[in-house]
């Protein structure tokens, strides 16, 4: 295949497992500071994916939460083909991510409601699920040994 510009159009998406967090991109700033973002991969490619409201509403939940363990976050975002999300961190590195991203996850699973699921805060305030969320959760968690194995 022709080498493109963005890292993960070079991702052969057959050969990966998830769930599985890998690192998609690393960037040294002119500062020396590092820009490093992660691939959290939910949902085997082109097999299954999460539904809209499930992936809205844990990328609130984790855009929220993580912030209360971490000021590193600098974005968490969902993937168009809803599969997993992109988290960009400001120089957290592998182990360290995946503890910060265990600690979000569990308070996912103990938070009682989506944060800013509103017309006032969100563009879409409606198109959310609380319990969606927390059962995807729940199933990334429960494979959290497997995290680390991104192929096949
Ligand atoms: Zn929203």
């Amino acid at each position: 295949m022709k080498k493109m510009n963005v890292e993960s159009f070079n991702l052969d998406h057959r050969s990966v497992a998830a769930p599985y967090v890998r690192i998609a991109d690393r960037k040294e700033l002119p500062g020396g500071d590092t820009l490093i973002k992660y691939d959290v991969r939910f949902s085997q490619p082109n097999e299954s994916h999460l539904e809209m409201p499930a992936i809205h509403s844990i990328e609130h939940l984790t855009a929220e939460h993580m912030r209360n363990h971490t000021e590193a976050l600098i974005d968490f975002s969902p993937m168009g083909c809803q599969t997993g999300f992109y988290a960009l961190m400001l120089g957290v590195e592998d182990a360290d991510f995946k503890d910060l991203l265990e600690a979000t996850f569990k308070d996912i699973l103990a938070a009682d409601e989506v944060p800013a699921a509103n017309e006032v805060q969100c563009g879409w305030g409606a198109n959310h699920s609380l319990e969606a969320a927390k059962s995807a959760v729940q199933d990334f968690l429960d494979e959290r040994a497997a995290w680390d194995v991104v192929t096949k």
